[in-house]
């Protein structure tokens, strides 16, 4: 009998068992594969301000740190956002699989048993309760808990048994691919995001440094509009970028673009993270995203047995938390999603063209956005379409 049993221990489902276990609760987070962090699903960007918020900074998990980011329309025109070097907002690439594991360890060191190699099966009400299958090391095992957090990533099992998520459509999902290659000649001071209809086509390519010559070169691609799969894209634009170095790793996995999920509980369950698409529609970053989610929910897990109520109506708490937190910035940049994807690419160069050379001095959407519109006020009309509740 757990209090509280976490399904997945990536970053949303460690920050949940490790901030419920500093509340004193009884906490079991499970894995499924043998080893937390890999393999890595991810370009391991973030923004500093994303880190802090939830954990100290701590050298052995950050690959690289970069100053700015640089943006290229399709016909090369480059855009740069750079923070001041003593800036707060700098961006990290991380070292995911230190990183997951560290994230991991700490919810161990808070009191949450973790264990490994166990797979989540399904669950069925008992009373005010749930008994959940797992399978551990290929034996059936069954636990019983008050309270379920589905932080299983974007296929999540928990949300789809739950009926809490639908499965996403071509148009709400990312698929990426991703080679580590290295033996680069990049200034690692940045990121680099390369768009373009032809090039990647309702996403974008990056290349996010990992130091040493190393970086993560991925591409994410719509499956709507795409015509091939996104590694036929990622070898695309190695060849026409010209990128001379060895792949160490490739990597597929999908991000959800789905903008914000009505809700992400059910009666004695709640989802963070991937599982509940708290993933970015426009960047498609989300290790933010599922750490913020994940402490949310083990907030409103502490309150629920202060409570005694594991309703959903009374999780409903933790929809109002993480909507208050990034939920409006999911909805938002959705409908930017869906603004982009309407451009061409000669009106990605002229956008591009408009702003090339401007100091943009802050890593963000809002800091793109704010700077177009100053440069061609025509695009308030249309963007006002797209943003009008
Ligand atoms: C190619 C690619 C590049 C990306 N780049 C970035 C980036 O640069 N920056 C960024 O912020 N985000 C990026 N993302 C998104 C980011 O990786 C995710 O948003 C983030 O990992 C979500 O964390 P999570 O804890 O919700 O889920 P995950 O990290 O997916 O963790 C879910 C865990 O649950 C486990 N699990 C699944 N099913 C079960 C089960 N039935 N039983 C037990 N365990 C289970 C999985 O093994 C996994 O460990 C990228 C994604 C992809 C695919």
């Amino acid at each position: 009998m757990f209090d509280v049993v976490v399904v997945g221990a990536g970053p949303a489902g460690s920050m949940a068992a490790k901030t419920c276990a500093e509340r004193g609760l009884k906490v079991l987070l499970i894995e499924k594969r043998q080893e937390i962090g890999t393999p890595v699903r991810c370009a391991e960007g973030i923004s500093k301000k994303g880190l802090q918020r939830f954990v100290e900074i701590d050298r052995r998990w950050i690959s690289a740190e970069v100053i700015g980011a640089k943006i290229y329309s399709p016909d090369g025109t480059e855009v740069t956002m750079a923070e001041e070097m003593a800036g707060n907002e700098v961006g990290f690439v991380l070292e995911r699989k230190i990183f997951d594991r560290y994230l991991a360890r700490l919810a161990a060191k808070a009191g949450a048993e973790v264990i490994v190699k166990t797979t989540f099966i399904g669950f069925e009400r008992v009373g005010n309760a749930l008994r959940v299958k797992l399978k551990r090391m290929g034996e059936d095992w069954e636990v019983e808990t008050k309270l379920l957090i589905g932080a299983d990533g974007v296929e999540s099992r928990v949300g789809r048994i739950a009926g809490i998520i639908k499965t996403l459509k071509k148009s709400e999902i990312e698929s990426c691919a991703q080679y580590l290659m290295s033996g680069l000649d990049i200034d690692e001071n940045y990121t680099y995001f390369y768009l373009g209809n032809d090039l990647a086509p309702g996403g974008y390519a990056w290349i996010f440094p990992k130091g040493n010559g190393c970086a993560n070169v991925g591409i994410g691609v719509l499956p709507s509009i795409a015509k091939a799969n996104a590694k036929f894209y990622l070898d695309r634009f190695v060849e026409k970028l010209e990128i001379r170095g060895k792949i160490v790793e490739l990597v597929s996995g999908a991000v959800p673009v789905y903008g914000e999920v009505a809700t992400a509980v059910a009666d004695n369950i709640m989802l963070a993270g991937d599982a509940a698409y708290h993933s970015d529609p426009i960047t498609g970053g989300g290790i933010a995203n599922a750490l913020s989610a994940g402490y949310h929910a083990g907030i409103v897990a502490s309150e629920a047995f202060e409570k005694k109520d594991f309703s959903a109506n009374f999780l409903r708490r933790y929809d109002e938390l993480w909507k208050a937190d990034f939920g409006w910035k999911l909805r938002r940049n959705k409908r930017l999603q869906e603004f982009f994807l309407k451009l061409d690419d000669e009106t990605l160069n002229s956008l591009a063209r408009s702003i090339a050379g401007k100091n943009i001095r802050e890593m963000s959407i809002e800091a793109i956005i704010a700077e177009l519109i100053k440069k061609n006020p025509s695009i308030i009309e249309l963007l006002k379409s797209f943003l009008s509740p």
